[in-house]
Order: C-alpha cells, then structure tokens, then sequence
C-alpha cells in the first residue's frame, strides 16, 4: 500500500520580471492568477497542498531596492522585501537598535529555512502566527508598498484586512 499524504506541486509558471513596474503590471493583468513569490516558503507548501492555485509564480526577489538592509538614525531600519531573516538577525545595527526585530526573526523555524524566508513574506502571507508582525508592528513598521499607481506608505496598523478563506 502508498499512502501519499501530500499531493505533488501543480504545474506553473516562472515569471522574473525586469523592474517593479513590469511586475505590477504582470500582477494586475493576471489578477487572481498570479503571485508575487520571495523565499516560498508558504507559497510552496500551500500550493502542495491545494491551497493556492496559481498558474504564475511572479519572483520579486531581483528588483531595485529589494535587497537592501540598511539604518539610518534618523529615518531608522529599511529592510527590502527579499532580504532573508539570517541577514536581518544577523546584522549589527539590528541588534544594536532593534533586538526585538532580530530575536522575532530568531524564533522563526530553524537556520535552514531562515536562508529563504523573508519578513515582507511573512507579513504578506498575514498569519495571526507570523512571528515577525507582532515586532514589526510593535516598531511602528511602515510597508513601501509599489502598485500600477506607484509608490505609497502603508503602516502595518492598517494593512491587514483579515484572514484568507480555507479552501
Ligand atoms: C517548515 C516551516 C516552518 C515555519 N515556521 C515558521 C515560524 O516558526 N514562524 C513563522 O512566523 N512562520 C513560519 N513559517 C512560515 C513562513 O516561513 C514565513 O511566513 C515566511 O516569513 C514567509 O516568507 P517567504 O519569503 O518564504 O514568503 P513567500 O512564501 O514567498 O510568500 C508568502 C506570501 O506573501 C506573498 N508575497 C510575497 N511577496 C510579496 C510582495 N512583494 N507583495 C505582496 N505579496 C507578497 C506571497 O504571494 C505569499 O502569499 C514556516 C514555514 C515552513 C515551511
């Protein structure tokens, strides 16, 4: 007898778009087909299990300003979407001004899948369990959230609108 618990990735497609432009873009054409995907760490799992159903993965990963971890006293921490929690827990100056950040990116699974996951990934995916929010909100933490209509300032306070439906 099998017994396969976990159903196999479904087929998608890999779109790594050239600048955020063309990846809002790609995103709002394909709305409801389309994902934006980091570390995919929840992605993966959830699409494994038949929870998403995606036909494009849209890596966000490569574009300007998205590796970028850096402080600045008066503006203070900019950590860029696809920086991993290794590096954000690692860093000096995180842990010199802002322990509670890098212990919450510390209590986060093991080293391995910290290589991957990143903070906006685990804000975006908008878990009541998602370690880092609870920090990043207690910080005062405003997301740099880029759309067709350009830049705009979102403060966490306000940007979660609640839970997914299970399937
Ligand atoms: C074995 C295991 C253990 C885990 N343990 C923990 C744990 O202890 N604590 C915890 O908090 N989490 C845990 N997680 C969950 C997961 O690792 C975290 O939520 C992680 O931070 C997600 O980041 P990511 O970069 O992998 O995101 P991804 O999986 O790439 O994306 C997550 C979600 O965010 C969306 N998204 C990504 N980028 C953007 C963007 N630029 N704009 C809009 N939406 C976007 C994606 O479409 C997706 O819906 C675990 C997961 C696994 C598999």
């Amino acid at each position: 007898m099998t017994l396969n618990a976990h159903p196999e990735l479904p087929e998608f497609d890999y779109f790594r778009p050239a600048s955020l432009v063309e990846a809002s873009r790609f995103l709002a054409e394909h709305a409801g087909e389309a994902r934006p995907l980091l570390g995919g760490t929840d992605i993966f799992v959830r699409m494994r299990d038949g929870f998403y159903h995606d036909q494009y993965l849209v890596d966000v990963k490569n574009l300007d300003g998205t590796g970028d971890l850096h402080f600045d006293p008066g503006n203070g921490l900019t950590v860029g979407a696809a920086v991993n929690m290794n590096r954000v827990m690692t860093s000096p100056e995180v842990r010199l001004h802002f322990p509670l950040l890098a212990e919450a990116c510390r209590s986060v699974a093991s080293y391995q899948l910290r290589t991957r996951a990143t903070i906006v990934g685990n804000i975006c995916n908008a878990s009541p369990a998602g370690d880092t929010i609870g920090a990043c909100m207690a910080l005062g933490g405003v997301l740099k959230v880029f759309g067709v209509g350009g830049f705009r300032e979102e403060p966490l306070t306000t940007f979660f609108l609640g839970l997914e439906k299970p399937f």
